[in-house]
């Protein structure tokens, strides 16, 4: 890895079990564990996860259909929760993963009630309201959104996002999102949307973090799917230590 990674001042680079990861400053509470991976990441391997501090045995992974559904994990390791976007748990060790290769992967850490999520946001999720709905789910169960921590990880900036008419449709409600481009096209700030939507409901401007990389721009870090297609992931996880 030669060049330097601008994350933004909310973010660090790391390096972890001889591969870099990117931390969320606002995340580094006691008791928990968080990472969003970049392209080094050596995916499948067991002991990558250790050197993250996670039990291998215990990741649970959504299995992410564009969808705002939100689930609360209890248990079931090693699995993936059908139909899932949003995982949150409040069980120790237990470790939630989403993957992303330009949506918005977002971790939120509830440090007065012991909690943890994972989600994944594209545009459609987003249409669909999935943070609002994982705020929702958290409230529900007696989180407080002002007390929740929200870190954005790298996604696809602005800068090379190009969407057409149906997509700023699906997403009107965030107009501060758009700036106009070629005719018929907008280009599309994936996190302001996203950045909205968790300050809508309750979340405090100081509680919530965006990594500033855009996947696109930053190929010898990160995996775009905009500009590659299908080649790789990039894992977001977070747990919450045993005996918290
Ligand atoms: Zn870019």
């Amino acid at each position: 890895m030669t060049g330097t990674l601008r994350a933004g001042p909310d973010f660090r680079v790391e390096q972890a079990g001889g591969f870099f990861v990117l931390r969320a400053r606002l995340l580094d509470l006691p008791g928990f564990r968080h990472a969003f991976t970049t392209r080094q990441y050596p995916d499948g391997d067991p002991g990558a996860l250790r050197a993250l501090g996670f039990d291998p045995l215990r990741v649970v992974e959504a299995e992410q259909v564009h969808g705002a559904r939100v689930v609360a994990v209890r248990g079931n390791c090693g699995q993936r929760v059908a139909g899932a976007d949003g995982l949150w748990t409040d069980r120790a060790g237990l470790v939630l993963k989403v993957r992303s290769a330009d949506c918005l992967a977002v971790l939120v850490v509830d440090p007065q009630k012991s909690r943890v999520a994972a989600v994944h946001a594209g545009w459609r999720g987003l249409a669909a309201g999935v943070l609002s709905r994982t705020v929702r789910a958290l409230r529900g169960a007696g989180s407080r959104p002002e007390e929740l921590r929200c870190a954005v990880g790298p996604a696809i900036g602005a800068c090379c996002y190009e969407v057409d008419e149906p997509v700023r449709e699906a997403l009107g409600r965030w107009p501060q999102a758009f700036r106009p481009g070629r005719p018929g096209h907008w280009q599309l700030d994936l996190r302001e949307v996203g950045r909205a939507q968790l300050l809508a409901e309750g979340v405090r401007p100081e509680h919530l973090a965006s990594c500033e990389a855009c996947t696109a721009c930053e190929p010898e870090w990160f995996y775009s799917y905009r500009r590659e297609g299908r080649s790789g992931t990039l894992w977001a996880l977070v747990s919450r230590e045993d005996g918290r």
